[in-house]
């Protein structure tokens, strides 16, 4: 296997895509090639050309979890997020970018089966075990999307900064369909530059785990209260990060039958957001 190390963002975008992959921290992409999930032929190294560190509202994509857990800069539900995320190793190894783009956790897809989001008809988990997967989103793959620092950023409604264009951060992730099963709308050879995250004037993250530390979120609860309103989304319950329009909306998830008690997590968790972002009331009262 090659290894890159180009000299800018664009020479590293140009040389993705047809057997090359973006190589950040490594502590998600290199599990997925040693089992076998990602094949390549090269590594393009983009730690070193992807923006990194904090400017204002600005973030580089290879800012690390642990860089971003300390600075007072950024927003609580952001800070708590990144805190709350792996372990203190891999949060100093973990860069923003590759932690919006880790592959789902679900053990069907970790271990190979050919289930629907490799390209096969069937979930394996919703006939079988799925404790931990989805109660929205979840007719044709029951994942449940593992990323807490992408739930804070889309309760802060964050705009990125990519190769090629800027979006918001919730036209990055997309449910898969049959024609495409990417859970991202990121195209080949596009590189996650920036992420820009307006301060709210509260925020918080709040997240259910097996264990108190070292744990997925079976749920998680972002909440950020801006001068128009409160902005809700969710870890852990979709195939991607998931908007809460309000509270009233988890009356329509789609459990499945071992995922049923995640939405009374839920309903706790954005409960006691919501009162410590100071809303009790629904989001857009605040
Ligand atoms: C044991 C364990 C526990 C974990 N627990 C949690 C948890 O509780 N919560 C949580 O949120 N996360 C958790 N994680 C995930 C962890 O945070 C991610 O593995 C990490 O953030 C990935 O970042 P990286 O820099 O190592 O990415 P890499 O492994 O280098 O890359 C990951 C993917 O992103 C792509 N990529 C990287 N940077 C860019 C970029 N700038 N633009 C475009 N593509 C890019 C790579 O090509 C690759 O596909 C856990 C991981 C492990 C291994
Ligand atoms: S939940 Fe998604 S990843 Fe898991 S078995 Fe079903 S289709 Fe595959």
């Amino acid at each position: 296997m090659e290894l890159l190390r180009p000299e800018s963002a664009e020479a590293a975008a140009a040389v993705l895509g047809h057997g090359s992959v973006a190589l950040a921290g490594g502590t998600e992409l290199v599990p997925l090639l040693r089992d076998g999930l990602v094949h390549a032929e090269t590594l393009v190294e983009v730690g070193h050309v992807v923006p990194r560190g904090i400017d204002g509202t600005t973030i580089g994509a290879a800012t690390t979890l642990a860089e971003l857990e300390v600075d007072p800069e950024i927003p609580q539900v952001l800070r708590e997020a990144c805190s709350l995320a792996a372990s203190p190793q891999l949060r100093a190894m973990s860069t923003l970018g590759g932690n919006l783009l880790q592959a789902t956790r679900c053990w069907y897809w970790r271990l190979g089966f050919e289930c629907y989001l490799h390209g096969g008809d069937l979930c394996h988990a919703r006939r079988g075990q799925h404790r931990e997967h989805a109660i929205f989103g979840n007719e044709r793959c029951a994942s449940a999307h593992p990323s807490d620092p992408a739930a804070a950023l889309l309760a802060l409604g964050a705009r990125l900064r990519t190769t090629a264009r800027e979006l918001p951060i919730s036209e990055l992730y997309r449910l898969p369909t049959d024609d495409d099963r990417n859970v991202t709308a990121l195209q080949p050879g596009e590189l996650i530059l920036e992420v820009d995250a307006p301060r709210p004037e509260a925020s918080v993250y709040l997240k259910a785990m097996d264990r108190r530390k070292w744990s997925f979120a079976l749920v998680g609860v972002a909440a950020a209260r801006y001068a128009d309103g409160v902005r809700l989304a969710l870890a852990g319950v979709a195939p991607v990060p998931w908007e809460l329009p309000s509270p009233d909306a988890l009356e329509e998830a789609t459990p499945l039958p071992g995922t049923a008690y995640k939405v009374d997590i839920a309903r706790a968790l954005v409960r006691r957001a919501l009162e410590a972002v100071g809303a009790g009331g629904a989001p857009g009262s605040a």
